[in-house]
């Protein structure tokens, strides 16, 4: 038989190449019935849309269009020769079981302190991979690397790998293609069997994959390549593809070259086309090349997919005929997946969905970071209330949850089984109910009864000994463990759609694939920790393909390096700003550049991102849309690709021509690509067409909801959705009426924020923090607060700071071995070392209290009004006489004159300007009930005393000044200060007035509005 020649069809995008290989496939299957053909495209979508062209042209008869793994999986059953496949899992495992080998043996020199990590047994079997596909063999690396550990190390692993696998006669992709090349070359007759075989849609080869090739380079077998390229010499965008066809040249020394051509595009395209290759002036875009900018990615991804949902439903486009390009896929995947969700395209996602990102997998992560860090509080209720578990079984149904989660706050719960033991078992313990309100009565703490706790405490030991594990098994027997674990959560059944099914089923496939990898590693025993961590680690790396209708066409999406060999009609480029595209690249931290490119391995670094740019843009037949987000997260201005600056620059436009999308702008309602989008845009007219006027019940929500936000986003706050109650301004003034009893501090929060008062002291809500160890600010201050005035009282001449000190020695121990259980914390692992902390703090406050005047001598101590028998302040106002109670820590005397202290742990908000402003009303409302109320005498000085600071705040009543039109200095000053404040809040609470306002210097961290108050501002400095 003759020579017949390998031929490279070269051209640039759309010049003709896949429809050269069409027509020759099709020549070839009609020269004899006889005659086989094959076709090896890249990937699975490509074989999809090349057998439909080759279907549209009736002649799929006798030719075979696949991957280049079906191919090498072809020749080598037919030479008998066929191994089964390593797929990544069982890689994995091999790898760690060559890195767990050579650490017991001693004989990893670099990376022996951290062999059993699966970010380790990831990093080097992904190394391991690029050397196989590169055709480098251990001893290969090592004579060119030389003696350095980290590569030493490497090899090793990669020596145990192969030999493991040639123990089991197992092979991985790079190994049986390689195979595939030696069977070839010895039996040249198994490849004579095709008369012709074309590779088209290739960017690039790995050598081995150019191996195989090169076996196939026979007398009687026609080949034909393409890859993209030009008749000119290669710009920057196609010197990729010239490097790729120097190597096939030298591989092929027969090698015929054509260069296809002209274009067939619309001449906008085909003059970006050519821009590639040599300088143009400039391009007139048409209706061929459209620029659009959005603000934020979000708004980017719904802006691209309406432009191809309109050119699909207005233009009649095949959703098949149109493809979502991206540049950075992890960011955009998730958000493309949603939008396209809720504007109803189906999608074909070429390189799949995130395991890590989808909500069942996250589940059964979570279940086992559950057991790995034995219970903590949050991940233990979050679990409980999974839609994905069933623990309703387990006597665990939503009011039971809520009475746990209230448990494990009454119980300090912080993580440990131990501690939620500890935590029911006291609940379940306590006195008799019927003193306590149930859940749903006002007043309640949501603390389930004792019978309650008692049930929840069984269910809990149900859940622990489902989820108990032993101390090691064989992996197969970890694997079953958790498939029971999750089969008694009826966790594969409560699947939320399609897309969790896929994700589920893919989980099956990995954990099979983890007892496949253990039988071909060999039994080995396993920690549950060292289970979960490779099982986490796996599925971070694992993708799933979400299921998809073939019939149905599907919209295509891909990642920018996969766009090779692709054509569309219509294609939208999303993603060009800066750092985008060009992405950010890293060096490699094993092998460094220099080596990479002697052993032949891909780049890291300069890896041709032109390339990929120049592959993306070329794709389009008719229509190009190319995006860009203009706001970074943090919402600072994000500058665009050099890329896209080019293509704008090309198109004539300057960078504020570029149409800017914003989510708010008003749009035409036809021009709505959801059901959501036309109910929101109906709302914004304010009326609905008669066409589709069944959506008039979807609009009520959405009309209420803008008003709410319209009212939120005032300039000021002034609505009923922001704390307008003035419609019950009469309730109000009755409830808050003369007899009334008020406290400082409930004065202070609505002089601080009135919508903090409603917040706190009208809904009763709480800023509750999850327990942590150790004690809370607020324990720590009444513990603190609670040390100094016994020591005072204790001490033999409180007026002598030696004796307070000596007092406080005393009963320092036994304060603080009841502290714990008096105020409901658990001791942090440095309590011993935080105890000696305080009393030092103590000491040094006492001596310093008797530092800042002489002569004064405490004469009382907790001293209430208001309260315990005794009488309340008195204010007269405007409102009428407003009652006052209180407490107040201590009261200094010096001959007639008294001085009133009140203890704070922060020296936070505690100047004249707090009391000025409203904020601090505690000093003066003590000082005036201690004189005037308690006749105690008459009050000259007072102070805020910071405890751990061992000083006075910034507000003394002996110096105090008011306003400029108050003529009063002194306590005085302060009394009329408290009057005036008083009275304008008794009669904003009685309004109903209870807009937010935030206080200058920022919102408190313990308002209990913050999680949702849409004037919060930060910045608030102290505690
Ligand atoms: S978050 Fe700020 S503005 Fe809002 S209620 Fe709280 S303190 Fe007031």
């Amino acid at each position: 038989m003759g020579r017949v020649p390998v031929t490279l069809l070269s051209g640039p995008a759309a010049s003709g190449k896949s429809h050269a290989c069409l027509q020759a496939l099709l020549a070839h299957a009609q020269s004899s019935e006889l005659a086989t053909a094959w076709a090896i495209l890249p990937d699975r979508a490509q074989v999809v849309a090349f057998r439909r062209q080759l279907a549209a042209a009736r002649g799929a008869l006798g030719i075979r269009v696949e991957t280049l793994p079906a191919l090498v999986e072809d020749v080598l059953i037919r030479a008998g020769q066929q191994r089964p496949r390593a797929g990544l899992p069982v890689q994995l495992k091999l790898v760690s079981s060559a890195l767990l080998a050579l650490r017991q043996t001693d004989q990893l020199t670099h990376f022996g302190a951290i062999a059993g990590t699966p970010g380790l047994s990831h990093m080097l079997a992904e190394r391991i991979s690029e050397l196989r596909w590169a055709g480098v063999t251990p001893e290969g690396l090592l004579k060119a690397a030389g003696p350095q550990p980290g590569l030493v190390d490497l090899a090793a692993v990669y020596r145990q790998y192969v030999d493991q696998l040639q123990a089991i006669d197992w092979d991985d992709d790079a190994g049986l293609t390689a195979r595939a090349a030696k069977v070839l070359r010895s039996q040249p007759e198994f490849a004579l069997a095709l008369g012709l075989l074309v590779v088209d849609g290739f960017a690039a080869f790995k050598p081995v994959e150019l191996d195989l090739l090169q076996a196939m380079d026979l007398d009687g077998l026609e080949m034909i390549l393409t890859l993209p390229g030009s008749a000119e010499p290669p710009g920057r965008a196609l010197q990729r593809f010239a490097t790729t066809q120097r190597e096939l040249a030298r591989r092929f020394p027969k090698l015929t070259t054509k260069i296809l051509g002209p274009v067939r595009l619309p001449a906008p395209l085909v003059a970006l086309q050519s821009a590639f290759e040599r300088p143009l002036v400039g391009v007139e875009p048409g209706e061929s090349i459209s620029l659009l900018a959005a603000r934020s990615p979000l708004e980017e991804v719904q802006e691209a997919l309406r432009w191809l949902k309109a050119r699909h439903v207005r233009h009649r486009v095949p959703l098949d005929q149109m493809a979502l390009l991206m540049t950075e896929s992890d960011r955009y995947l998730p958000l493309v997946v949603e939008v396209a969700n809720e504007f109803g395209l189906p999608l074909r996602l070429q390189a799949g969905l995130s395991m890590a990102q989808s909500p069942p997998i996250v589940v059964v992560t979570d279940l086992l970071a559950l057991v790995r860090r034995d219970w903590p509080r949050g991940l233990t209720l979050d679990l409980l209330r999974s839609p994905y578990l069933d623990v309703e079984s387990l006597g665990l149904e939503g009011t039971r949850i809520a009475q746990l989660e209230a448990a494990s706050y009454a119980g300090q719960v912080v993580a440990g089984i131990e501690q939620w033991r500890h935590a029911l078992t006291s609940l379940g313990q306590r006195p008799s109910p019927k003193e306590e309100p149930t859940a749903d009565e006002p007043g309640s703490t949501g603390l389930p009864s004792p019978a309650a706790a008692t049930e929840l405490l069984r269910a809990m030991e149900q859940l622990a000994h489902r989820l108990k594990v032993r101390p090691t098994q064989p992996l197969s027997a970890w694997v079953a463990w958790l498939e029971d674990v999750l089969d008694s959560f009826d966790f594969f059944e409560r699947a939320a759609g399609q897309h969790d099914r896929d994700a589920m089923l893919r989980l099956r496939e990995v954990l099979r694939t983890l007892v496949l990898a253990e039988q071909v590693a060999g039994p080995a025993e396993w920690t549950f920790e060292a289970f979960a961590r490779d099982l986490t680690a796996t599925l971070e790396r694992t993708r799933y393909r979400p299921r998809i209708d073939w019939r149905a066409g599907n919209l295509m999406v891909v990642g920018l390096p996969d766009s090779a060999g692709l054509r569309f009609e219509d294609v939208a480029l999303i993603g060009l700003s800066e750092g985008q595209l060009p992405a950010i690249e890293r060096p490699d931290p094993v092998i460094n550049e220099t080596l990479r490119s002697a052993l032949g391995l891909t780049p890291r670094l300069g890896r041709g991102q032109a390339g990929d740019f120049y592959l993306a843009v070329t794709r389009s037949d008719r229509h190009l849309l190319l995006t860009r987000p203009t706001l970074a997260k943090d919402g600072e201005v994000w500058e665009p690709s050099p890329y896209w600056a080019e293509v704008r620059q090309l198109i004539g436009l300057s960078e504020s021509e570029v149409p800017l999308v914003r989510r708010g702008d008003p749009r035409p309602l036809v021009e709505a690509a959801s059901v959501q989008e036309v109910a929101f845009l109906a709302v914004r007219r304010g009326k609905l067409p008669k066409s589709l006027e069944a959506l008039a019940p979807r609009l009520e929500p959405l009309r209420r909801a803008r008003q709410v936000i319209e009212a939120r986003s005032a300039d000021s706050a002034s609505s009923v959705f922001e704390g307008d109650l003035s419609a019950a301004h009469k309730l109000l003034s009755d409830w808050f009426g003369p007899t009334a009893i008020w406290s400082p501090t409930r004065l202070e929060s609505y002089g601080t924020c009135p919508h903090l008062f409603f917040s706190g002291a009208l809904l009763g809500l709480d800023q509750v923090e999850p327990p942590t160890l150790g004690p809370d600010p607020r324990q720590l201050g009444s513990l603190l607060h609670a040390l100094l005035e016994r020591a005072y009282q204790a001490a033999g001449a409180p007026d002598d700071p030696e004796s307070v000190n000596q007092a406080l020695q005393r009963i320092a121990p036994d304060a603080f071995a009841r502290a714990p259980a008096a105020y409901g914390f658990r001791p942090s692992p440095l309590w011993d070392q935080e105890k000696a902390e305080w009393l030092t703090a103590l000491r040094e406050t006492v001596i310093a209290l008797a530092e800042i005047e002489a002569g004064w001598s405490p004469f009382a101590y907790e001293q209430s009004f208001g309260r315990a028998g005794q009488p309340a302040l008195e204010i007269e106002t405007d409102q009428g006489t407003i009652r006052i109670a209180g407490i107040i820590d201590r009261l200094d005397r010096k001959g007639d004159q008294v001085r009133v202290i009140d203890y704070k742990t922060g020296g936070s908000h505690l100047s004249s300007g707090d009391l000025l402003a409203g904020r601090r009303l505690q000093l003066p409302a003590y000082a005036l009930a201690a004189e005037r109320t308690l006749g105690l005498g008459t009050v000259t000085d007072g102070l805020y005393w910071v405890i751990r600071q061992g000083k006075a705040g910034g507000l003394r009543l002996a110096r105090f000044k008011g306003d400029e039109d108050q003529r009063e200095v002194g306590p005085k000053a302060a009394y009329q200060q408290l009057e005036q404040h008083v009275s304008r809040i008794v009669q904003g609470v009685r309004h109903g007035s209870f807009e937010p306002e935030a206080p200058a210097g920022g919102c408190p961290p313990y308002c209990p509005a913050a999680g949702w108050c849409w004037r919060y501002q930060a910045g608030y400095q102290g505690s």
